[in-house]
């Protein structure tokens, strides 16, 4: 089992969970959600349902602006500011507070980009939320450390 069980990432695997439509029914909500630096990325620009959006910049050769996403886990609303969307665009995403992009940390099926929003103050990759750097892929995952938890009672280390 060891060996079959590294080749597929060993506990990235075990943590890392795509979310879908159906993960709005568990009302999971992002309540802290950082940058880098550990600016809180959470602010009213977007309400949904009550609750603060992720607010992120987004910027690209020629324009830059902001996308505020919902913090319901499996929720896709999101809310373009300033932003002239481009579906099927790359673009750089980056805190609003200190312009730091957040960092990449895996491919998105789509072929574009990962990147990490901390949900825990310590910028730990264990800890956050991927969503893509391409406008209009809604590709998202969440990377929570209770599942690292869970695998770590079965025993591996
Ligand atoms: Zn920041
Ligand atoms: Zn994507």
């Amino acid at each position: 089992m060891a060996i079959n069980w590294l080749l597929q990432g060993g506990h990235q695997a075990q943590n890392r969970e795509v979310i879908s439509d159906q993960d709005k029914e568990r009302r999971e909500i992002i309540k802290e959600c950082y940058c880098p630096n550990g600016h809180s990325i959470l602010s009213d620009a977007g309400v949904f349902q009550g609750h603060h959006g992720l607010t992120l910049k987004l910027r690209n050769k020629s324009r830059e602006g902001l996308l505020v996403i919902s913090p319901i886990v499996g929720d896709n609303e999101r809310l373009f500011i300033d932003f002239e969307r481009v579906p099927g665009e790359i673009v750089e995403i980056s805190c609003p507070t200190c312009d730091q992009p957040f960092p990449i940390y895996n491919a998105c099926p789509c072929g574009a980009h990962l990147v990490a929003l901390f949900t825990s103050d310590k910028a730990h990759f264990s800890k956050c939320v991927g969503v893509c750097q391409r406008l209009g892929c809604l590709h998202s995952e969440l990377l929570s450390q209770r599942d690292l938890r869970l695998y770590n009672r079965q025993d591996y280390f």
